[in-house]
């Protein structure tokens, strides 16, 4: 099938501009060893304001790929007018960034935002050339209802809604266990594995076997260095959305070469 796997860093609402381009040269200075097609695809998530300061980095071995890609961490699905405090996704185009995260739940907890709106959303962003990183995941009080299955399910339909399987194909999802997520508690590597099957059950049902083969499910929550070799070993985990430890170069750095040896 040979997904490439995605290790994709969200920096969340961290770091000045100086801070950020520090930590970007410091994960450039590593990545510059490989070329495009030894590394996963590094994906890094800044905030707006520091879009200006990291850049992607192409690949010049002549395999047309990129070192780093460039995330934002939102995005309108509107393409401009009177949206205070939004950005559109030319917007986030226009400032380097190929893919956008859309519907983490923090935006979901603290932003209100519901299904239907992360449908539109990435509906903009496809539409726009680029790929939304699509996230999911239950809460503790769910998985302890026994509801974390059919939770998921309906996200994910809700995010696909009305999308052709070509584009779902293109797009990934990052199944994040709210409980998971800056707490230090992992979800175990073989239930998380078990849950990002069966999102990828949810995608063949909706879109198809080809899209379900293609499409990219990462898994998010407390990912450490220390924790990626075996997360990367599971059959479906096609990579890590990793919060808190890519905001150092050096934890990142090391989820990157842990993740090249699953690679192999
Ligand atoms: P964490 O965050 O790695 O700090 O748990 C992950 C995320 O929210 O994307």
């Amino acid at each position: 099938m040979g997904r490439k796997p995605i290790i994709a860093g969200n920096w969340k609402m961290n770091l000045l501009k100086a801070q950020a381009k520090e930590l970007f040269e410091g994960i450039k200075g590593y990545v510059s060893q490989y070329t495009a097609v030894e590394l996963p695809t590094v994906v890094i998530a800044p905030v707006f304001t520091s879009l200006s300061a990291v850049e992607d980095v192409k690949c010049d071995c002549g395999c047309g790929g990129k070192k780093i890609s460039i995330a934002c961490q939102n995005c309108h699905w509107e393409q401009s007018g009177a949206y205070t405090g939004e950005i559109s996704v030319e917007m986030a185009k226009d400032a380097g960034c190929d893919y956008i995260i859309i519907g983490h739940s923090e935006r979901r907890q603290y932003f209100s935002e519901t299904d239907e709106m992360i449908n539109k959303k990435a509906k903009a962003i496809l539409a726009g050339g680029l790929i939304p990183i699509i996230c999911c995941g239950e809460t503790l009080e769910q998985r302890e209802a026994g509801v974390t299955d059919s939770h998921i399910a309906s996200q994910i339909k809700a995010a696909l809604n009305d999308i052709s399987s070509e584009d779902i194909a293109k797009s990934v999802i990052a199944y994040e266990p709210i409980w998971a997520i800056g707490t230090g508690k992992t979800c175990d590597a073989v239930e998380a594995n078990r849950v990002i099957a069966m999102i990828r059950n949810v995608v063949k049902e909706v879109a198809g076997e080809n899209a379900a083969d293609a499409i990219r499910i990462l898994y998010g929550g407390s990912v450490k260095p220390n924790t990626i070799e075996e997360q990367m070993r599971q059959s479906d985990i096609d990579g890590a959305l990793v919060g808190g430890a890519s905001l150092k170069a050096d934890s990142f750095n090391e989820i990157i070469a842990n993740t090249m040896k699953t690679m192999a």
